[in-house]
């Protein structure tokens, strides 16, 4: 990286030393931008690059609650609207004990060129907590979710800033944080994505990033005439979005091997079937169990405390838990293995260095934003419908997500192969995402 995008970069670095993961992600976009910028100096002179990196406004608050002892409890509340040039603001809530303004800096600044890829007219935001879910009673998780939107319900609207879930928001927490928002607003209105069927949701977005991920890989290996059937694929994580993946990969003829949580994986090389799966949504889902137990239910491998990219051979690797999960050493592994396909469901799984063993390897590599934009896209359509007071059918929501992908693949593909880098997709996606952007940053003007 050298002159203005190195600059932009350097002064972020300075100012916020301590947000690496936001680093981490603001590099890679602005290495892939460099290129760009010299042919088109437009971008450059209406100051872009250091309007973009910068959140239009940060939300922080304090969530007191009380638990089921009826002692208090104090937690962060944040919400980062990163970018409305291209719609209202939109991104998921994290509740996670890791959770830090850093955190969701790079995901809200990820969500940017994410939905922008989508097509559909969306800014990006991200929001959450360091609230653990993990091991709470279902009225300490309603507690939190009525006081977490006490706060966030001035800040959000169905034309202003539409959350949704991501790592510890799911249906329930969708539920709660509605149920409250509703009240308060006296409002029954299309302000958070991923809510019940029978209430303003969409069919198929729970299952939508999942299978949006096996899309993108798909249309990835159609590129050298290649296919799921017959491949065993490699998936990390055991929550929704690696759920509705390993779903996805069954239905194309592939054979999930594997699954993990932040305590372990399991290794199945008979194959997690729709039987198997079907048991770990419930254990997930219900339970709310570990992954061990699939290990004793089934008799499958369970590795304590590792994660399951150089456990076994496979063909296809998808990171569908968190960020940072797959290593250099970790990558040479998988490709050592015979891993030809990397396609991310979580956001920044891939480490920067092994994003390089795989481009190196000549692996098919899906970034995130691209592969995993299918949550966001149905997000976007279950809008519509609530807008347009309709239900769509699961065929018709599926067959948009389908069409969406391959969309984003094919302008992947043309913005690598405009730039002389054909079939790289990290570049290809940072310059299409961008473009959007930036172009209607200039349309609306300094503001
Ligand atoms: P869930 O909370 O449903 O599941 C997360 C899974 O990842 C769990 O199995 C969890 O294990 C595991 N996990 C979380 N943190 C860690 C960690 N630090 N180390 C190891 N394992 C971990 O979340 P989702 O499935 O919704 O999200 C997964 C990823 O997909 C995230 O990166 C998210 O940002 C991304 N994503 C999600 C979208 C969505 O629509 N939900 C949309 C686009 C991206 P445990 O239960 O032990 O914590």
């Amino acid at each position: 990286m050298r002159g203005y995008v190195k600059d932009v970069y350097d002064k972020l670095a300075r100012k916020y030393p301590w947000e690496h993961e936001f680093l981490q992600a603001a590099l890679e976009v602005l290495e892939s931008l460099g290129p760009l910028m010299e042919r088109e100096p437009r971008y450059r002179k209406h100051r872009i690059l250091e309007r973009l990196i910068e959140p239009e406004r940060t939300i922080l608050f304090r969530v007191p609650w009380v638990d089921d002892q009826g002692d208090i409890q104090v937690n962060s509340g944040y919400r980062v609207e990163f970018n409305s040039a291209l719609g209202p603001y939109k991104g998921g809530l994290r509740f996670h004990h890791s959770v830090t303004l850093g955190i969701l800096k790079f995901l809200g600044f990820e969500q940017v060129f994410k939905n922008s890829l989508t097509g559909l007219p969306l800014g990006g935001g991200k929001g959450g907590s360091d609230f653990e879910p993990k091991g709470m009673s279902d009225n300490e998780v309603m507690r939190f979710c009525q006081s977490f939107m006490d706060e966030l319900h001035r800040h959000i609207g169905p034309n202003t800033d539409i959350p949704a879930g991501d790592i510890g928001v799911g249906g329930r927490e969708i539920g709660f944080l509605f149920g409250r928002y509703k009240k308060l607003r006296n409002a029954f209105e299309g302000v958070l994505t991923g809510k019940g069927l029978n209430w303003g949701g969409s069919l198929i977005r729970p299952e939508a990033t999942g299978y949006g991920a096996v899309y993108f890989a798909q249309a990835m290996l159609a590129t050298g005439s290649n296919a799921f059937e017959g491949k065993k694929v490699l998936i990390s994580g055991s929550g929704n979005v690696a759920q509705f993946t390993a779903e996805k990969v069954l239905d194309l003829g592939g054979t999930p091997i594997s699954f993990s949580d932040s305590t372990g994986s399991i290794i199945d090389t008979d194959g997690i079937t729709r039987e198997k799966l079907a048991w770990v949504m419930e254990l997930k889902n219900q339970r709310r169990g570990r992954i061990k137990e699939y290990a004793d239910e089934f008799g499958a491998d369970y590795f304590e405390g590792e994660r399951p990219w150089g456990l076994t051979e496979a063909q296809v690797a998808l990171p569908c838990a968190t960020q940072n999960e797959i290593n250099k050493a970790e990558a040479e592994a998988l490709v050592k293995n015979g891993c030809i396909c990397v396609s991310e469901g979580a956001n920044m799984p891939t480490e920067p260095d092994a994003v390089a063993v795989f481009q190196g390897a000549k692996v098919l590599f899906g970034p995130g934003k691209a592969a995993n934009a299918g949550g966001v896209a149905v997000s976007g359509l279950e809008m519509s419908q609530n807008s347009m007071r309709l239900s769509w059918t699961s065929e018709e929501v599926d067959t948009r997500l389908h069409g969406i992908m391959n969309s984003i693949h094919e302008d992947c593909v043309n913005a690598s192969a405009d730039l002389g880098v054909q079939g790289d997709y990290v570049i290809g996606a940072n310059v299409a995402g961008f473009r959007k952007v930036a172009d209607a940053m200039i349309d609306q003007g300094v503001v």
